[in-house]
């Protein structure tokens, strides 16, 4: 059978398979696409049946999550972890917390991050995992009853040599602390179960920062081959969340000026430029007050559109950081009219298929989430390792490491577009560099 013909037939089953799962099929599209070339050239891959084996999750884990709000009334949300491929280390990945999460966004997820942890050169399997439940609006005690009950349940499937959840969408530190505090109460242990703990309690320095930063990272190496760098470089970001937050610190540190933020309400334009007094008070509306973008655009004066995404705005450099299929074919279409050069995904998967061919076809250096925000994950590992060590590493050398892990991840997606003949694909480079791994550690370790 042809690779085209081998990757038509296993997409058909996925489908099939894993019906109304959307963003699954999606996910699986995008990396069978790229995988063609290497499935014409080594016919091995199909008698392993690699592909049959690797979209079929190794465990998929569904819970109730009951708590108490705040009214004494039970509530009742639903609970995922999906262990997806152990080939190459342990389970891997974040939990989300966002009213759209259901089973296709958790697997698309886990998906994903087989690829991402894969790059990272880093010793992790890929999960996923998260609830339904809608952080926002909640009391900080209906967070935590939340949490509590959701590791009541979810403590009996990880452990820091089999599974090690980290945050994403709607978890953050303080869900973290809220869930690692349950943890070691059932467990009466204390190991690096979970990643981005708190300082003082096994987390690892630059881990908050890590998305964002690598994400930064990745786009300067893209720069680099264009003979480029972020001086005077206009960038838009989306999200005003963990991602976001620390792709602006970065991207003003090396010289580029942010325009834009937004969150699900809307977006904010401010041609200033994002820093200084006004990121300071970006942080603290967001980390400490927990507040709504406009109110930024309220208190500079500046634009606030509502229920608009920044992809019109023109600019250099564009970073969606907020979520999936945030950029559409016609914002790509924007983008590129307006002179965009490079797109870094810090968010997973937040460009469609179509959009992504589109920038791909423009010569648009683009940076897959799964190499761009694998910054996240690789200092996951890199605070598993201290956990494991007993030690805590200096912000300048976790920093160091990062910076040194991206250029890596980057120079092996380059290394595998150009050998692919297709130099600068970094969709095709990403997903054939990780995936080269993981298939061939499934086929050393026998049929499992
Ligand atoms: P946060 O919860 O900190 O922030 C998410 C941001 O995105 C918020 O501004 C939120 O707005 C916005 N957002 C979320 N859902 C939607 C939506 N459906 N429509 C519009 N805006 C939305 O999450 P993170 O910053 O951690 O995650 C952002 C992205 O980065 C996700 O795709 C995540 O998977 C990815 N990622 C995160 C990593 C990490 O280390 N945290 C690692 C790798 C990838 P609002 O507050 O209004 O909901």
């Amino acid at each position: 059978m042809s690779g085209q013909e081998y990757i038509d037939r296993i997409y058909h089953n996925v489908v099939k398979k894993n019906q109304g799962e959307l963003e699954y099929h999606q996910a699986v599209k995008e990396v069978l696409e790229s995988l063609k070339p290497v499935f014409d050239k080594n016919p091995g891959y199909q008698k392993q049946k690699i592909l049959e084996r690797l979209t079929e999750p190794e465990r998929v884990i569904m819970f109730r999550v009951p708590w108490v709000d705040d009214q004494g009334e039970i509530q009742v949300n639903r609970g995922f972890r999906v262990q997806f491929n152990s080939a190459i280390g342990p389970y891997k990945g974040g939990l989300r917390f966002h009213p759209s999460v259901y089973l296709g966004i958790i697997k698309f997820l886990g998906f994903e991050q087989i690829f991402k942890n894969s790059l990272t050169g880093l010793p992790m399997g890929g999960g996923k995992g998260g609830s339904d439940f809608d952080p926002k609006g909640k009391s900080d005690n209906e967070v935590m009853r939340f949490c509590q009950s959701f590791m009541t349940e979810l403590y009996r499937h990880i452990g820091g040599s089999v599974d090690v959840p980290a945050g994403d969408i709607g978890v953050g530190g303080r869900e973290i602390g809220y869930m690692y505090g349950q943890w070691k109460k059932i467990t009466q242990s204390f190991e690096g179960v979970l990643t981005g703990k708190g300082l003082d309690w096994g987390g690892s320095r630059i881990r908050t920062e890590a998305t964002g930063y690598g994400s930064v990272y990745f786009a300067q190496e893209m720069l680099k081959v264009r003979e480029t760098d972020f001086k005077g470089k206009i960038a838009t970001v989306s999200g005003s969340g963990n991602v976001a937050q620390y792709t602006v610190e970065k991207l003003n540190e090396l010289g580029a000026k942010v325009v834009t933020l937004s969150d699900s309400s809307g977006s904010i334009y401010d041609p200033e430029g994002i820093s200084g007094e006004r990121f300071e008070y970006f942080l603290e509306l967001k980390q400490l007050r927990r507040g709504r973008i406009k109110e930024y655009a309220d208190q500079f004066g500046v634009e606030f559109r509502p229920n608009k995404r920044p992809w019109d705005i023109k600019c250099d450099l564009a970073f969606p950081s907020a979520t999936q299929n945030e950029i559409d074919a016609s914002d790509a279409q924007m983008l590129i009219d307006n002179g965009v050069i490079a797109v870094s995904e810090g968010a997973n998967m937040p460009t469609t298929l179509e959009a992504t061919n589109l920038f791909l076809a423009a010569n648009v250096s683009f940076g897959p989430g799964k190499a761009a925000n694998a910054g996240g994950v690789a200092t996951s590992g890199l605070e598993m390792a201290q956990n494991a060590s007993f030690s805590h590493w200096s912000r300048k050398e976790v920093n160091a490491r990062l910076h040194e892990i991206m250029i890596g991840i980057h120079a092996s997606a380059y290394a595998a577009s150009k050998e692919y003949g297709q130099p600068g694909n970094y969709v095709l480079g990403a997903n054939v560099a990780g995936f080269k791994k993981v298939a061939a550690a499934m086929i050393a370790q026998g049929h499992w």
